[in-house]
């Protein structure tokens, strides 16, 4: 081993679902939106020129912050965004989870939490889910130094409602609660309404599920003033200019479209609603997700086994090969034709299985 080897931060790195090469393929594997961004983003699309991009983009992504504030209902010095809400996700483990005692998330959720927890050395500790794949929030009333978890919860989809979300801030008022609600805009309230009456409250958000814009990369988080400060402080110490300039402009355009991104959740919800009938009718269990994906087990047929022939037929779905959830797959809600393209292979399959 060479003598450096040893002051090197090494680390695991977090997988994401994979993005494949065919484009024939029906891609029901990383909760992405089957639908396109808004019209509006096509348009400011349009209208992006060239010449502004030898400056640097305004540090505070201004435009952006003012249209996010109004969409949420909150002032302007309450938002935080950042490069996907992975950006500010580890902005804020860097920036709140500083304690000796370890932080909380649950045994099964978003995998990039403890990968973020072991690059930066934060202690942590798992509190598994209950049978029903649910979180428990007694779990959460003990010693920590930090709460985190995702309201729907990925990748169960199982949704905690706010009185659940309250019990764990009131009992956790001496450290930051982090909610991360990817997911929230497929069916759940978001918990916003209880950030007057707990300012160690951050609400977690993103325009990559529910406004179709995976590839732009744009999240924010919701706080008091004063937290939010100390994220921007420790963000102007790392990189001043994480939102570049067409990020600011086409999130601003879906940001301002309300309607549009109130029809696409509405369809898929809809949608979401007829495939748990179909997939219940083919032998599938699942928690009743409210997000824009289902965690479904088979009462016959292994998950590790339909992932396989599944991805042969080029429907690709998540599966993780981890204690407790390798016989599980995940399926993201695509369109209704996309969806009935996926009963069909089913059906068949498992006829003749
Ligand atoms: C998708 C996802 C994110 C990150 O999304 P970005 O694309 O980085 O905004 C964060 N948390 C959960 C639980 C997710 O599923």
């Amino acid at each position: 081993m060479k003598k450096w080897e040893a002051n090197i931060r090494k680390v695991t790195p977090y997988v994401p679902g994979e993005q494949p090469k065919r484009a024939d393929v029906i891609k029901l594997n990383t909760n992405e939106n089957p639908y396109p961004p808004s019209p509006k983003v096509a348009e400011a699309l349009r209208q992006i020129s060239a010449e502004p991009m030898r400056k640097y983009p305004d540090p505070e992504a201004r435009q952006l912050v003012e249209a996010i504030a109004r969409e949420e209902g909150v002032r302007q010095e309450q938002i935080f965004v950042g490069v996907g809400s992975d950006d500010v996700l580890a902005m804020i483990f860097l920036t709140f989870f500083n304690s000796e005692k370890p932080i909380l998330f649950p045994d099964i959720t978003y995998s990039f939490y403890d990968v973020w927890a072991d690059m930066l050395r934060i202690p942590y500790e798992q509190q598994p889910l209950n049978d029903a794949f649910e979180i428990e929030s007694r779990d959460y009333d003990k010693e920590n130094g930090g709460v985190i978890f995702p309201n729907p919860n990925a990748p169960t989809g199982a949704l905690l409602g706010l009185s659940a979300i309250e019990d764990i801030l009131a009992h956790n008022q001496d450290v930051i609660v982090v909610v991360d609600e990817a997911y929230i805009d497929f069916g759940g309230t978001t918990c916003t309404g209880l950030l007057d009456s707990y300012e160690n409250l951050i609400v977690v958000k993103t325009f990559s599920k529910s406004r179709s814009m995976a590839g732009m990369r744009i999240g924010y988080a919701i706080a008091g003033e004063e937290l939010i400060r100390y994220l921007n402080d420790v963000k102007y110490s790392f990189n001043s200019y994480t939102m570049n300039q067409a990020a600011i402009l086409l999130g601003t355009a879906a940001a301002e479209d309300r309607a549009y991104f109130e029809e696409t959740r509405q369809k898929i919800i809809a949608t979401r609603e007829q495939a748990k009938k179909e997939l219940k009718r083919l032998g599938f269990s699942f928690a009743d997700s409210q997000a824009n994906f289902l965690f479904v087990t088979h009462e016959r047929v292994p998950a590790e086994e339909l992932f396989t022939v599944l991805k042969e037929q080029g429907i690709y779905v998540r599966y993780f090969k981890k204690p407790r959830i390798d016989n599980y797959l995940r399926i993201t809600i695509g369109t209704d034709e996309e969806m009935g393209q996926l009963y069909a292979f089913l059906r068949d399959y498992l006829k003749k299985r």
